[in-house]
């Protein structure tokens, strides 16, 4: 009885905190009425119907789920052919499908470091990265943001035989995008390995989609992370390197082993998705003609823009009421953003973050800047 009591306690005051902090979060229902400003789906190809009838058609061939984790008997040939087109899309030698972008996040650094491995970790990585390090038994550092000089300080210092250099590439909630060359030079000059989790670069930079990572071999790059569930449009994510790399998370992360594979549909799905990407550039194109629209008429209006050229466009507000206050004036103009706010971001820095996607029209992006125009204006003295 006691205990119990004491469990409900802890729950009431973990509540209690939280909403005292106002950070107490709902879930709404996405009825799918709004225009889409919050979401990931860069390229549209959730929406995609050739996307859709590779998923269905793949459920068709291959069953509704894959029946048994990679190790034991759910490795099907679609898996298979999925793992060997996200190799050369990557040009690496080998990539690995994991079932969510986190669960790779902590399967490749529980898999990889330990108690003898420091971590050096970008101070705006994204959380998943953070808990992965955290699973492996590593000694955890951050350095400031994309700041090469400060990695450089916190590595020389570093006593840890093994070292190893984690970042996102396109950073989640603010939109820059990592110095790739720059932590590549630094991680070799100190004999550490580098990772890069391009989540939300894949697809969406470079002339071909190969993301802030594209041009970067193995060598400079060796642990390579990408997710499917944003411009790819499914669920779902890889790592992608050497062979024996490779080959050493297949057996020892446990993310991988002990569980489920992701079902043959999604698979399927993503194989048609990746084509499209290959082969449609319009899509990135439009894109990117959004992105530049929007920063340029953004600016016209004094919106409180941050230095991104990727589709996600943060408006920085700095206070939680203020981003809340935005927020909910844009739904009701039938506009949905995200409101991020600490612990999602540090505090004092909350923000709307605005994302643009090629699924958006002209029309769409000025009802936004219309309905952030108003927000602006009725909180002007
Ligand atoms: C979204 C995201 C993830 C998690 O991927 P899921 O497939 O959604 O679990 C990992 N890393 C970064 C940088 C992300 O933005």
């Amino acid at each position: 009885m006691q205990v119990s009591e004491a469990w409900q306690q802890r729950l009431v005051s973990a509540r209690e905190q939280r909403l005292a902090q106002k950070r107490w979060r709902s879930r709404r229902v996405n009825e799918g009425g709004m225009r889409d400003f919050a979401g990931n789906d860069y390229l549209g190809l959730a929406h995609d119907p050739r996307v859709q009838a590779a998923q269905s058609e793949g459920a068709r061939r291959f069953g509704a789920g894959a029946g048994a984790s990679h190790l034991v008997s759910g490795h099907l040939s679609v898996h298979e052919a999925l793992e060997e087109a996200l190799a050369e899309w990557t040009g690496r030698p080998r990539a690995l499908l994991f079932s969510t972008g986190y669960m790779a996040n902590l399967g490749v650094l529980q898999a990889l470091a330990d108690a003898q491995t420091a971590i050096f970790h970008d101070r705006l990585n994204h959380a998943s990265l953070l808990d992965g390090a955290t699973l492996s038994g590593a000694r955890s550092r951050r350095y400031h943001h994309r700041d090469a000089d400060d990695l450089t300080r916190l590595l020389a210092r570093s006593e840890r035989q093994y070292k190893l250099v984690v970042s996102d590439g396109v950073f989640s909630m603010d939109g820059d995008i990592a110095d790739i060359h720059a932590l590549a030079e630094v991680s070799h000059r100190h004999g550490a390995w580098l990772m890069i989790d391009d989540a939300h670069g894949l697809g969406v930079l470079g002339e071909k989609g190969h993301g802030c990572v594209g041009g970067f071999s193995s060598h400079d790059v060796p642990i390579l992370v990408g997710t499917l569930g944003k411009a790819l449009g499914t669920a779902g994510a890889f790592v992608a390197g050497d062979t024996a790399l490779i080959e050493h998370i297949t057996q020892f992360a446990r993310s991988y082993v002990y569980t489920t594979a992701q079902p043959p549909s999604i698979a399927a799905a993503t194989l048609k998705a990746l084509t499209i990407v290959q082969h449609e550039p319009e899509h990135r194109q439009r894109l990117h003609r959004h992105i530049a629209y929007f920063r340029k008429q953004a600016r016209a209006l004094a919106l409180p823009l941050g230095d991104s050229t990727t589709p996600i466009q943060p408006l920085l507000l700095g206070s939680e009421a203020r981003t809340l206050a935005w927020a909910t004036q844009l739904a009701q103009h039938g506009i949905s953003v995200g409101a991020i706010r600490p612990p999602t971001v540090p505090n004092g820095e909350a923000r709307l973050r605005i994302t643009l996607s090629a699924r958006h029209t002209r029309h769409d992006i000025d009802r936004l800047l219309e309905g952030l125009d108003v927000c602006q204006r009725e909180e002007a003295p």
